[in-house]
């Protein structure tokens, strides 16, 4: 079809396009591209797998066992009958593990937003979103059929505006990410609250990039900033700390139980199955058993950012384990990701539409994966890339 090969082709002209590149897992955070059997191992700065938790022996013994127990599959959606012990394991983990009452596990964190937000708001009711929030969030305020209004970036003050002037009659949510997928920064989740005091709205805080790193228990940002009570519904993922797959919603037992008639993609879908459940449950009990595990991550994501910074790096690297490296254009994105694949390293570009025009960047994700010694090789090969292909990033 012409409108395709047009669009494919406008795609590659201005180096956008999307393409698949199949990898093989090595040890120690280094992969090999599966089609260039012979090209160098590269170290992954671009998985979510941020604890190492994929590979940890607890959680791949919890996974086999809960495999060669239960079987391969659920062989159901929950309310036919897949609903097994082990989900509500899990439900009941992971709302210890976040402080809420209940929680509901989604196949993926897509579908958790997909389903959640038009099962809480649809037409005469109102959302409004950060401008960053995930791809996810966005399909599901469209899905809802509420009345969307995006917020500037991390702008509170913004925020109470619109709120102020498109609150409504009808039903008001108000989503969010506590760290934000791709510049790693942190959601003033105090100051939104507030507001709280002043307008009525339900709370929705996408946890995915935070639960397992961030709060005493790795409950997540909401429980580091302490406002766990105030968020109506936490949602995260196992994808990423957990090291395992699939998303969960925690909240008071009303909203789950009224997520459990409404959310389609709960309702019309297969449940997780059981090795995915065993090595999650695991992973949440860890998670909270082990705090050195995060200890050792932030050690390590603090030092990797002093080398940058003491390079001359100028950009700001956030607060996170995200790292994100502003570069302008797509481009000169794509240029830097090839070089540094020459270097050794696999790093991902990350350019528009997923992020506005002009704002390309690399996001280094740093994970337990990632060893002192190879993160310090790592940060001197960077400064020395980035010194010759895009020297206005250096201060
Ligand atoms: N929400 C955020 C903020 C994400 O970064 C992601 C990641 O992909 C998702 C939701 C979707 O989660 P999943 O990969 O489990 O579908």
């Amino acid at each position: 079809m012409a409108r395709l090969s047009d669009w494919l082709a406008e795609r590659r002209r201005t180096g956008t396009l999307r393409t698949l590149r199949p990898v093989n897992r090595l040890a120690d955070g280094r992969l090999r591209l599966a089609n260039e059997p012979n090209s160098p191992a590269l170290l992954d700065f671009s998985s979510n797998d941020y604890l190492a938790l994929s590979t940890h022996p607890a959680v791949i013994e919890a996974s086999r066992v809960a495999l060669a127990q239960w079987g391969a599959g659920a062989g159901a959606a929950r309310l036919m009958s897949g609903d097994l012990a082990l989900h509500h394991q899990l439900e009941a983990a992971v709302a210890g593990l976040k402080g809420k009452e209940a929680a509901l596990l989604f196949g993926s964190g897509f579908m958790a937003n997909a389903g959640v937000i038009p099962a809480l708001v649809g037409r005469g009711d109102v959302v409004f979103a950060d401008r960053l929030d995930h791809a996810s969030i966005y399909d599901g305020c469209r899905l809802s059929g509420a009345k969307l209004h995006r917020f500037r970036h991390n702008d509170i003050g913004h925020l109470e505006e619109l709120l102020a002037s498109h609150r409504g009659r009808g039903e008001a949510l108000v989503v969010v990410e506590s760290i934000y997928s791709m510049d790693g920064d942190r959601c003033p989740l105090a100051d939104l609250v507030a507001l709280k005091e002043r307008y009525e709205f339900l709370l929705l805080v996408d946890e995915a990039h935070a639960t397992g790193l961030f709060g005493a228990n790795g409950g997540g940002v909401i429980e580091a900033d302490g406002v766990g009570g105030a968020v109506d519904l936490a949602m995260g993922t196992f994808g990423k700390a957990l090291g395992s797959y699939g998303a969960y919603l925690a909240g008071s037992r009303e909203i789950i139980d009224y997520l459990v008639n409404r959310a389609r993609s709960f309702i019309y879908s297969t449940a997780l199955p059981p090795a995915v459940l065993g090595a999650s449950l695991a992973a949440v009990e860890l998670v909270r058993a082990d705090v050195s595990l995060r200890d050792e991550l932030w050690a390590r994501v603090t030092r990797f950012k002093e080398r940058l910074r003491q390079g001359g790096l100028a950009a700001d690297l956030g607060p996170s384990q995200i790292v994100p490296v502003l570069v302008g254009e797509s481009p000169l994105a794509l240029a830097l990701v090839e070089e540094l694949r020459e270097k050794g390293l696999f790093v991902t570009a990350v350019r528009p539409p997923t992020v506005p025009e002009n704002t390309a960047r690399l996001r280094f994700s740093v994970t337990r994966h990632l060893s002192d010694e190879d993160l310090a090789g790592a940060a001197v090969t960077l400064l020395d890339t980035f010194g010759r292909l895009a020297p206005q990033v250096l201060g």
